[in-house]
C-alpha cells in the first residue's frame, strides 16, 4: 500500500518563515526525525546526498523544499486552462514517461511555495483581466499537487479561494488518492477534479510510486460525493500486449465506482493522451530508468513537428486512429453522456 509522502531532507528559505505557512509547515516537521537544512534559493539546493546521480536523482524525489516563489507571472497553460497556478513544482512520483524529468533537469526536488497570499491576489488580477470571461487556472502543470497536499494544504486553499472567485476556475489532475483532507473544501463548483488513469499494465510498470488504480477510483468516487465537477485524464495511452482488454477494464472498473454516485455525467470530461516522447527525453528516462520497459523506437513512431525545434514521436497515424476510436468508444459505452474532450 503506498503511503502519502514524507520528506526524507528538507530545506527551508529563511525568507518563508516570514509567511504563515513557511512557519506552519517549518513546525509541522522541527520535532520529527526529518533533517532541515537552510537554502538561500529553492532554485539552488546545493549539497543533495548521493554518490552519483543515479542516487541524488532518487534523494531529491524524497527532498521538500520549502520557499517564496518570486515570479509571479503565471506562464499560460493551453489549451485546457488560461494561466497555470504556481503552488509547486517537482513530483515525488516516478512515472518514467514524466515530462518533469526533461523539464526540471538537475532539479527534481519537491518545492513547496508558501506565499500563497501573493499567488492568490496574481491570480486574481488575471481573473479581474478578463472581465466577465472565465478564467481557468491549472494547478497541476509542474507537479502533482494532491501528493504533497496532505502536508501543505495549499491546494485546498486555492480550491477555496477559487470557490469564492465568480470568474475563476482551477483544475488539476492527480494519480494518488490522498484527497480526504480536501472534501470539505468549499469549491462552491468551480474546481475540477481531474484523475489520470490507465491501464493495469501500464501503472505497473510505468507509474511506480503513486497510487494503483482501485484506489484512485475509490477517491474519484468521494470527490464525485463531494460535488467537485470530475475528469479523467487517460494518459499516456500506451500500446501494449491486450491494450484493448487493458483499457477496457479500466473503464468497466471506473463505472462500477460511480454507477451509484449521484453526479451529472453530463458534466464527466475525458482527455485522451496518446504516449509520446522527444529524443531529449529518451535520454534522460533510459538514465533515470535504465531497467525500463518503455517502449520508445523512433522507427515505430511518426515524428511530429514540435515548437522550439524539439519534434515528438507520437503513434503512427493509423495506430493513432484506432486508440482514439477504441477508447472514445469504451468512454461513451460506459458514459454515454459524458464529454471526451480531445485526444492528443
Ligand atoms: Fe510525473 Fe505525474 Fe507521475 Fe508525478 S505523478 S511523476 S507529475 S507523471
Amino acid at each position: 500500500m503506498i503511503k502519502p509522502f514524507t520528506p526524507e531532507l528538507i530545506y527551508i528559505e529563511p525568507r518563508a518563515l516570514e509567511y504563515e505557512q513557511g512557519r506552519m509547515l517549518y513546525d509541522k516537521f522541527k520535532d520529527t526525525d526529518v533533517e532541515i537544512r537552510e537554502t538561500t534559493s529553492h532554485n539552488q539546493v546545493r549539497g543533495l546526498p548521493g554518490e552519483n546521480d543515479f542516487q541524488k536523482y532518487r534523494v531529491a524525489k524524497n527532498t521538500l523544499v520549502i520557499g517564496v516563489r518570486k515570479t509571479l507571472k503565471f506562464d499560460t497553460s493551453k489549451p485546457s486552462a488560461e494561466y497555470a497556478i504556481p503552488l509547486a513544482t517537482g513530483c515525488m512520483g516516478h512515472c518514467h514517461y514524466c515530462y518533469l524529468q526533461t523539464t526540471l533537469g538537475s532539479k527534481p526536488y519537491i518545492r513547496t511555495y508558501v506565499n500563497l497570499e501573493e499567488i492568490f491576489d496574481q491570480a486574481h488580477s488575471y481573473i479581474k483581466e478578463r472581465g466577465t470571461e472565465l478564467t481557468r487556472f491549472e494547478a497541476a502543470c509542474t507537479s502533482d499537487i494532491v501528493g504533497m497536499d496532505h502536508l501543505t494544504h495549499s491546494l485546498k486553499q486555492a480550491i477555496n479561494y477559487m470557490g469564492e472567485q465568480e470568474n475563476g476556475r482551477l483544475r488539476f489532475v492527480t494519480k494518488f488518492h490522498f484527497v480526504d483532507h480536501l472534501l470539505d473544501a468549499e469549491h462552491n463548483g468551480h474546481t475540477r477534479f481531474r484523475f489520470s488513469i490507465n491501464a493495469d499494465y501500464v501503472i505497473k510498470y510505468f507509474e511506480p510510486g503513486t497510487s494503483p488504480l482501485d484506489k484512485r477510483l475509490e477517491a474519484a468516487k468521494k470527490v464525485a460525493e463531494a460535488g467537485y465537477p470530475l475528469g479523467f485524464i487517460v494518459a499516456p495511452i500506451y500500446v501494449h500486449e491486450g491494450w484493448e482488454q487493458g483499457y477496457y477494464h479500466m473503464f468497466e472498473k471506473l463505472y462500477d465506482q460511480l454507477k451509484d454516485v449521484n453526479y451529472d455525467e453530463e458534466d464527466l470530461t475525458f482527455e485522451l493522451i496518446q504516449h509520446r516522447f522527444t529524443k531529449p527525453a529518451k535520454r534522460v528516462i533510459e538514465k533515470n530508468y535504465p531497467k525500463t520497459k518503455l517502449e520508445m523506437n523512433e522507427e515505430e513512431r511518426k515524428y511530429k513537428w514540435g515548437r522550439y525545434g524539439i519534434g515528438k514521436y507520437v503513434y503512427e497515424t493509423d495506430v493513432q486512429e484506432r486508440l482514439k476510436e477504441t477508447i472514445s468508444a469504451y468512454a461513451k459505452e460506459f458514459f454515454p453522456a459524458s464529454t471526451i474532450s480531445y485526444f492528443t
